[in-house]
C-alpha cells in the first residue's frame, strides 16, 4: 500500500505562484505555546516535526492584529517588525523542512476576554462576561489597516500566506452577521454592506502582499445561532470573495456560542463536509472541508466525491505529527488518530494552559519529551495494560527496552474497554488499534490473560506497576431490598437494568452510564443524519444559521442522576464538552438533582433528602457512581520484598484519574528509564 491508496489525497494542488505537495491543511490551532517562555523555539520545533511529516500546508494559531483582538490580555498579536522577526524562527524551520506555512491572523471581536475587546455594536457574547466597545467608523477603518499591517509583516516573516479568520463567531462574523451588527453606517444595514468590512480586508490585503501570497479566508459556512445567515446570502459572501482576491475559502462552521458541537467526538467524521460541497458549485478557487475528518480514509473518501479541493485537519496533527507521511506509505495502522475529546488541547488553552494531546502528550512538547534510543537496555516489566501501562511499555520498547507487558485481561486497554462502548466515544478504538500496533512494531512481550504475581517480578531491572482502578462500593441502608449494580456491571458486564433507573454520583462515569442507558439504536456519532437530527441542523440549508428543532431519539428509560455536592451538575467535565453531556441528557429528559443526602433504599426506589425535604425517587435499579479506587496491592507486595517498583496511572492516584494523566506519566516514566 502506499500514495495511491489516496490518489486524491496526494495529487498536488497548483495555485500559480506556489504549488501544495497534497491536499492535506493543518488547519489552526492556538496552542498557547504562542505565550510561554521560548514559545518561538518550542513552535519552530512543533511546526518542524509536522512539516517533516510531509502535510501539505499548516495555518499557525490565531494571531491578532492589533490589542483590541487579543483573545485574552498579553496573547500574541503582530503590529510591528519586531513581534515579526520572532515569527522568521517558525518559517525558517517549516522551510528547512520543505514544508509550508500560512499565519492566521485573527480578531476576536466580542469574544476577546478582555476589557479591550470591540465589535461593531455593543452587545455582550453569551459566553463572555465583557461587553465590547462600538468600533467607531474610524475605528473600523483602522483595523481594516492593522489586518492588512497584519499580513505585511507576516509576509516579511516568510510565511508563505496568510489565513483571515472570519468565522466561528469573532470579529468579521460578527460585521457580516445581522445578529451582531445593528450599525446604521456603511458597514451595517443591508447584507451587502455588512459583507464590506471582510471584503475590504482582502482587497486591501491582497493590493499589499502581491499575487504570489496564499490569501485564505475562513468562511462561516453554517453559523448555527438563531439569526445566523442563510445559504444564499453565505453565496453571495463567497462569490464576493473570490472576486476580492482570495486564494482558497476555508470552511467554518458554528460560532463558538453555538449550542451544537461541532467538533467533539460525539460528531461522526466528516459530518460537515456537506457545507462545503453545496458551494463546490458556486464558486471557482479551491475550498477546503474541516470538522472531525481524523483519517486518511475518511479524508480520500470527501475528495474523491468531490467535496472538497482539500480538507483540513487540526486536532489530528497533535495526536500524531507523521499523519500524512503514515498514510503516504501505507503505515495507517501507526496512525495515532485523534479521538475528538479536548481533554489536552482546547480544554487547557480555555483554562490558560500550553495546549498537548491526551493521546500524544509530547505534541507542543516537542523541545522538553523525547523517546530517544537507550544506552543501557534494561528488562522492564509492566503490569496492567490500560493506558497508563500501554504507554509506559510502548515508549520504554521503542527506546529500546526488553519489555514485558502483563495484563490479567483477555485483551489489553483496562478501563478504555468499558470508555469505548459508550455512544459518542467509539474513536477509542482507534487508540487500542494504535496500541496494539506499537505492541507488534516495538516487540512488547505481551502477556494477555495472566495476572502477574510478585514473585515472578522480582527478576527484573524495573517493575511499572499500572494496575489501575476500580468502581468504589458505597453502604446504604436498604441495598439488599433492590437492584443495586456498579458502572462495570452494567457497561462490562451487561447486567439487565430495568425502566427506572437512579445513577448514584453525577461524574464523567455517571454521565456515560446516564448517557449509554438513554440510547437505544444505532449510535448517532455514527451516523451523520441521526446526529445531525438530534442536534436539530438543517441539512437542507434553507432556515437562518441552519438551525431546526432537535429530534433526539427518545430514552427507552426514566433515568435521574444524584449527586452529594450542591454544585452544578456536570461541573468537573470537559471545559468545552461538559455543555454537550449535559445538553445530551437534558434533551433525553434525564433528570439531575444536586445536594442530596442518600437516607435509605427499599424495593421501590430511593428515598433522599434535598434541602431538608425529603423526597422519594422510584427506581427498578440503582447504579452506583461514586468514583474510584486504586488497585495496588502488587505493588505493596513489591515494596516487602525489597523492590523499588514505579506506581502509575488510577493504581498510583484514583482521584481524578483519566486517560490523559494514565498516558502522560506512563509516556514519560517510559521517556526515562
Ligand atoms: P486501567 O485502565 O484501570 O487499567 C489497569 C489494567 O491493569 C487493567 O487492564 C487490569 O486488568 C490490569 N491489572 C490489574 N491488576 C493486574 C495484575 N496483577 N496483573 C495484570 N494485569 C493487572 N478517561 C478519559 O480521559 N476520557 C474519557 O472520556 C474517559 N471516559 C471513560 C468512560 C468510562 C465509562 C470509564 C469507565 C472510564 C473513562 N475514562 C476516561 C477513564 C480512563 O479510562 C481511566 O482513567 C484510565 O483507563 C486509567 O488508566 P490506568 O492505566 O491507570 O488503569
Ligand atoms: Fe484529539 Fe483529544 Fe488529542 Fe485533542 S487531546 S488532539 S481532541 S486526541
Amino acid at each position: 500500500m502506499s500514495a495511491s491508496k489516496y490518489p486524491h489525497l496526494f495529487q498536488p494542488l497548483d495555485l500559480g505562484f506556489t504549488t501544495l505537495k497534497n491536499r492535506v491543511i493543518m488547519g489552526s490551532m492556538h496552542t498557547g505555546l504562542e505565550e510561554e517562555k521560548n514559545g518561538y523555539d518550542r513552535m519552530a520545533a512543533y511546526f518542524a516535526e509536522r512539516a517533516k511529516g510531509e502535510v501539505g500546508l499548516m495555518v499557525t494559531g490565531g494571531i491578532a492584529p492589533n490589542r483590541q483582538g487579543w483573545t485574552a490580555p498579553f496573547t500574541s498579536k503582530i503590529t510591528n517588525k519586531r513581534e515579526a522577526r520572532k515569527h522568521k524562527k517558525i518559517t525558517k524551520a517549516v522551510h528547512a523542512a520543505d514544508g509550508k506555512i500560512c499565519m492566521q491572523i485573527l480578531h476576536s471581536g466580542r469574544y476577546g476576554y478582555h476589557p479591550l475587546a470591540v465589535a461593531p455594536s455593543a452587545i455582550k457574547s453569551p459566553i463572555s462576561p465583557f461587553k465590547p466597545w462600538k468600533l467607531t467608523g474610524y475605528g473600523v477603518n483602522r483595523t481594516i489597516r492593522h489586518f492588512v499591517r497584519a499580513a505585511k509583516l507576516a509576509q516579511f516573516a516568510k510565511y508563505d500566506g496568510v489565513e483571515i479568520m472570519g468565522s466561528e463567531g469573532y470579529l468579521i462574523n460578527e460585521f457580516v452577521s445581522a445578529k451582531t451588527n445593528k450599525r446604521t453606517d456603511k458597514w451595517g444595514g443591508s447584507f451587502e454592506n455588512r459583507i464590506q468590512f471582510p471584503l475590504e480586508i482582502i482587497r486591501k490585503t491582497r493590493e499589499a502582499v502581491g499575487e504570489n501570497f496564499i490569501l485564505i479566508f475562513r468562511l462561516s459556512m453554517l453559523d448555527l445561532v438563531e439569526e445566523g445567515n442563510t445559504w444564499e446570502e453565505t453565496v453571495l459572501f463567497a462569490k464576493e470573495i473570490e472576486k476580492a482576491g482570495a486564494t482558497i475559502i476555508n470552511t467554518g462552521i458554528g460560532w463558538h456560542e453555538a449550542r451544537v458541537p461541532t467538533i467533539a467526538t460525539m460528531v461522526p467524521r466528516g459530518g460537515f463536509t456537506w457545507v462545503t460541497e453545496r458551494m463546490m458549485k458556486e464558486v471557482s478557487i479551491p475550498l477546503v472541508t474541516t470538522n472531525r475528518i481524523n483519517m486518511p480514509d475518511k479524508a480520500e473518501e470527501i475528495l474523491a466525491s468531490g467535496q472538497a479541493h482539500l480538507v483540513s485537519m487540526a486536532r489530528p496533527f497533535l495526536a500524531d505529527p507523521e499523519l500524512v507521511k503514515k498514510a503516504k506509505e501505507g503505515r495507517e495502522d501507526e496512525i495515532n488518530t485523534c479521538i475528538g475529546c479536548n481533554q489536552a488541547c482546547l480544554d487547557h488553552v480555555f483554562k490558560q494552559k500550553t495546549a498537548s494531546c491526551l493521546v500524544n502528550p509530547r505534541a507542543c512538547h516537542e523541545t522538553i519529551l523525547n523517546y530517544t534510543p537507550t544506552s543501557s537496555v534494561k528488562k522492564i516489566a509492566v503490569v496492567g495494560a490500560g493506558p497508563a501501562g500501554l504507554s509506559a511499555a510502548t515508549v520504554a520498547a521503542q527506546r529500546g527496552h526488553q519489555v514485558t507487558l502483563f495484563e490479567a485481561q483477555k485483551e489489553i486497554g483496562g478501563q478504555f474497554n468499558i470508555a469505548k462502548l459508550i455512544p459518542g466515544k467509539e474513536e477509542f478504538y482507534e487508540t487500542l488499534r494504535y496500541f496494539n500496533k506499537q505492541i507488534e512494531q516495538h516487540k512488547v512481550n505481551l502477556k494477555l490473560n495472566h495476572k502477574a504475581t510478585a514473585e515472578e517480578l522480582m527478576e527484573f531491572d524495573e517493575v511499572i506497576i499500572s494496575t489501575g482502578i476500580k468502581p468504589r462500593q458505597i453502604k446504604m441502608e436498604g441495598m439488599e431490598k433492590n437492584t443495586i449494580l456498579d458502572y462495570e456491571d452494567v457497561l462490562k458486564h451487561n447486567k439487565p437494568v430495568g425502566n427506572k433507573v437512579v445513577i448514584i454520583g453525577a461524574g464523567g462515569i455517571g454521565f456515560d452510564v446516564a448517557e449509554f442507558l438513554s440510547h437505544e439504536g444505532e449510535s448517532p456519532a455514527l451516523n451523520k443524519d441521526l446526529f445531525l437530527k438530534e442536534w436539530g441542523i438543517d441539512k437542507t440549508n434553507s432556515t437562518r444559521g441552519g438551525l431546526v428543532k432537535p429530534a433526539p431519539h427518545p430514552s427507552p428509560r426514566q433515568i435521574t442522576m444524584l449527586q452529594r455536592s450542591e454544585t452544578k451538575v456536570g461541573k468537573d467535565l470537559g471545559k468545552t464538552t461538559g455543555w454537550i453531556h449535559r445538553q445530551s441528557l437534558k434533551m433525553k429528559k434525564v433528570t439531575m438533582l444536586k445536594g442530596v443526602a442518600y437516607n435509605q433504599i427499599d424495593e421501590k426506589g430511593i428515598h433522599i433528602t434535598i434541602n431538608e425535604q425529603a423526597q422519594f425517587i422510584e427506581a427498578d435499579t440503582i447504579i452506583i457512581c461514586a468514583g474510584q479506587v486504586s488497585v495496588n496491592q502488587l505493588n505493596e507486595e513489591l515494596v516487602t520484598l525489597g523492590k523499588t517498583p514505579h506506581l502509575i496511572g488510577g493504581g498510583k492516584l484514583a482521584k481524578k484519574i483519566d486517560a490523559q494523566r494514565a498516558i502522560k506519566e506512563g509516556s514519560e516514566l517510559g521517556a526515562k528509564l
